[in-house]
């Protein structure tokens, strides 16, 4: 298949959600992906599936896709392990108290069920084994969690069933263009000629950008990543906190994940075992088990299983990008998602392929543009939570 009528670059969540959709609408589809299903961010991430901490203009996305979250496996025929058992953002601090308070006020105003713990024994109702370091929290019981191996494994699967195909170990070099359109994708060996291309290559998408003129002004910065072997059950819900210092959940096998703040990427992007890989510091490392520890101390008897550096792309406004490449036609842009791409996915994907297809977008998509980098001045977003 060298002239798809889409060609989707990246097998991330964004990508495989874009491609099935594509496929469900009729379009012939090829996703071609450097590694494999979920090799990147999609498989790095914590995977927490919240609308509580969202900025407003992505609330909608998150909402939508949070009412599709119960009911994804089913549609998709395969496994997502999403358990819906709420987000709770932890305050240790008056600081963070107010903090919090005030995402509560903010997000009840915007009409999403978020409540207000104010005392330690408030928040164990919902997390026994946290710490007398906890003064109060939020509790978002809408939000939640899903295996993010299993969820892109699944819309892969379901994207196949609808004849899209998936060509890994092969990256798209660069782009032929002619009269405003992408004319040809080209790889080491192939010369794609698709009617239209999606571009969900995560912290990557810049490579194919840049020669084009276009782009995204994100910078790239690293979490550390800890997993544990399976243990007994400890967390339900994905614990946050109010400085976004570190997220937690424990997955449905038992396995605790737990990832660190951000903070700027200064190492390289190498390969393990076929797949890429940031390495993670010691310093990051060591600071990561002593915050999670110190409000939830069962961690520390735990044996860890993995590590790993995980990449964000954060853009100055914490917004993703969702739209045509400026000046080319037939190019659509999902990336910059800032570390909070995963729950979205599944709304994020086709309204991608709303724009490949030419189709209104099912959502508005105002907020994601090319354009407002233009506009934008002045210092880069804080650090968003990720978890
Ligand atoms: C540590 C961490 C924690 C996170 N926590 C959360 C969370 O709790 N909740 C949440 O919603 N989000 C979270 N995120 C963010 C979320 O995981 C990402 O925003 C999301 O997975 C992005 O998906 P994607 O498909 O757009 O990109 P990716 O998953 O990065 O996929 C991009 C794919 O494109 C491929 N690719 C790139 N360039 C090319 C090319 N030229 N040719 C071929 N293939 C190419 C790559 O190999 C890769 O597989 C977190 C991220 C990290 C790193």
């Amino acid at each position: 298949m060298t002239n798809p009528d889409v060609l989707v670059i990246g097998a991330g969540i964004t990508g495989a959600a874009a491609a099935l959709e594509l496929a469900q609408s009729g379009a012939s589809v090829e996703i071609v992906d450097t590694y494999g299903p979920a090799a990147m961010a999609s498989g790095w991430t914590l995977a927490g599936v919240r609308q509580s901490g969202r900025h407003p203009a992505e609330m909608p996305l998150a909402q939508a896709a949070v009412a599709g979250w119960p009911t994804l496996a089913e549609r998709l025929g395969g496994e997502t392990h999403y358990r819906q058992e709420g987000n709770l953002r932890l305050a240790c601090t008056e600081a963070e108290i107010a903090h919090i308070k005030g995402l509560v006020d903010s997000h009840r105003a915007q009409g999403l069920d978020l409540d207000f713990l104010p005392t330690l024994e408030d928040v164990r109702t919902i997390t026994p084994a946290l710490s007398d370091r906890v003064m109060a929290a939020s509790f978002c019981p809408t939000d939640g969690h899903a295996d993010p191996n299993a969820t892109v494994a699944s819309f892969i699967a379901a994207g196949a069933r609808h004849g899209v195909r998936l060509s890994t170990g092969e990256a798209v070099e660069r782009f032929e263009t002619q009269g405003g359109k992408i004319v040809a994708a080209l790889t080491a060996t192939r010369r794609i000629t698709p009617g239209a291309v999606v571009l969900a290559g995560g912290v990557q998408v810049n490579r194919l950008l840049e020669p084009l003129g276009a782009a995204i002004p994100f910078r790239i910065t690293i979490v550390t990543v800890i997993r544990s072997t399976p243990t007994a059950p400890i967390l339900k819900p994905v614990l946050g906190t109010a400085g976004a210092v570190f997220a937690a959940r424990q997955e449905w096998n038992g396995r605790l994940r737990f990832t660190s703040g951000s903070e700027p990427f200064v190492g390289t992007l190498t390969e393990r075992d076929g797949r890429p890989f940031a390495a993670p510091n010691i310093r990051r490392l060591r600071d990561t088990i002593d915050r999670v520890g110190a409000v939830l101390p069962p961690v520390l008897d735990c044996e860890i299983e993995a590590v790993w550096g995980g990449l964000l792309d954060l853009t100055p406004d914490a917004l993703p990008v969702i739209d045509r490449a400026p000046g080319l036609d037939n190019l659509v842009v999902a990336a910059g998602f800032s570390g909070h791409g995963f729950c979205i996915g599944p709304v994020t994907g086709p309204l991608a392929a709303d724009l490949a297809l030419g189709r209104p977008p099912r959502l508005s998509l105002e907020a994601f543009r090319f354009a407002r980098f233009n506009a934008l001045d002045g210092p880069a977003a804080p650090l968003t939570l990720h978890g």
